[in-house]
């Protein structure tokens, strides 16, 4: 049993993750590499170091009490070297100005719990409730079921936001804790998929397979990047899954938002994500009508 988890953050009065007021848990560590991800901070499996340039006075504070070489002077300025950061945790009170913070707090099933339970009345007037992501929540799986099964104690609705990829018992053994999925849909063709998320779709097509067989209630979620998997190939693979799976809540389309690539940065990690436009709202029109043209008609923008 897990007790605890490592949390990115926790979003209450979230309207984005599920019906009605929401309370958003993400979890830290995924097994996917998505090159368009909006959550990079969420990706590896431990605590990391995050800096904040825009912050920083160069007052080098930070260099005189960390215990390795992260933090250096180059041409005056502060300059930062991530893979020799031991995690400390030494610079961060000592930054007089915030630039420096830890992403990912351990936190027990006990503090979420308590937090959640504050914006009840929100969660049953609003017909909303609590969102597990990250991440990947399958990742921390006994914290990921210990907090559900916590909700549904107190009669509160349950989402899951995942990836699809986790080893398919687990999903079985989490379901009846589950009132909703919202289930990834990221590429149709097999070597794309593997190319922009660093692994194949096989374990997650079958995991999406079962939990729709064992009549789970679905919403897939497709995020649409523009240059990569905005194709006609690949539209038309969503009509057909909603053609094949009447009984999918709905199909949701998310498009492409650059808002991960600060996060990025801010970890260090710039350099292994696309870096491309947020897509404007004329082109998400036009991928909905292409969808409506094809037949798909319980479809929304995400
Ligand atoms: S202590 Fe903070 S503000 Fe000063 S150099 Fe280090 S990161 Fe920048
Ligand atoms: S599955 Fe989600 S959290 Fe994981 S890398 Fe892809 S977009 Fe990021």
């Amino acid at each position: 049993m897990n007790d605890s988890g490592i949390i990115v953050d926790i979003q209450r009065f979230s309207i984005h993750d599920g019906p009605g007021i929401r309370t958003t848990v993400f979890l830290k560590g995924c097994p996917l590499n998505c090159k368009w991800c909006h959550n990079p901070e969420a990706i590896a499996y431990k605590p990391q170091l995050s800096f904040n340039q825009e912050k920083c006075l160069n007052c080098f504070a930070c260099l005189s009490v960390c215990p390795t070489s992260t933090h250096y002077i180059k041409d005056n300025k502060h300059e930062i070297n991530f893979s020799l950061c031991q995690l400390s945790g030494d610079c961060v009170p000592a930054c007089p100005n915030e630039a420096l913070s830890i992403t990912g707090k351990i936190n027990s099933v006990e503090q979420v719990i308590e937090l959640i339970l504050k914006d009840k009345d929100f969660y049953i007037n609003s017909g909303g409730g609590v969102t597990i992501s990250g991440g990947e929540p399958m990742t921390q799986f006994q914290f990921t079921k210990q907090i559900l099964k916590a909700c549904k104690d107190n009669s509160i609705h349950t989402t899951l936001d995942t990836c699809g990829h986790a080893p398919s018992e687990k999903y079985l053994e989490i379901l009846p804790l589950v009132d909703l999925f919202l289930y990834d849909y990221k590429e149709s063709d097999y070597d794309k998929h593997k190319e922009y998320t660093g692994v194949y779709n096989d374990l997650i097509q079958k995991n999406f397979n079962m939990l729709y067989g064992a009549s789970a209630k679905i919403i897939l979620r497709c995020p649409i990047v523009p240059g990569i998997n905005d194709t006609d190939r690949h539209f038309e693979a969503i009509c057909d899954l909603y053609k094949e799976y009447p009984k999918l809540v709905g199909i949701e389309i998310m498009p492409y938002h650059n808002i991960g690539l600060d996060k990025a940065r801010k970890i260090g990690a710039e350099e292994k994500f696309i870096s491309i436009d947020t897509t404007d709202k004329e082109k998400s029109r036009k991928w909905i009508s292409t969808l409506h043209e094809l037949g798909c008609t319980n479809i929304r923008l995400g």
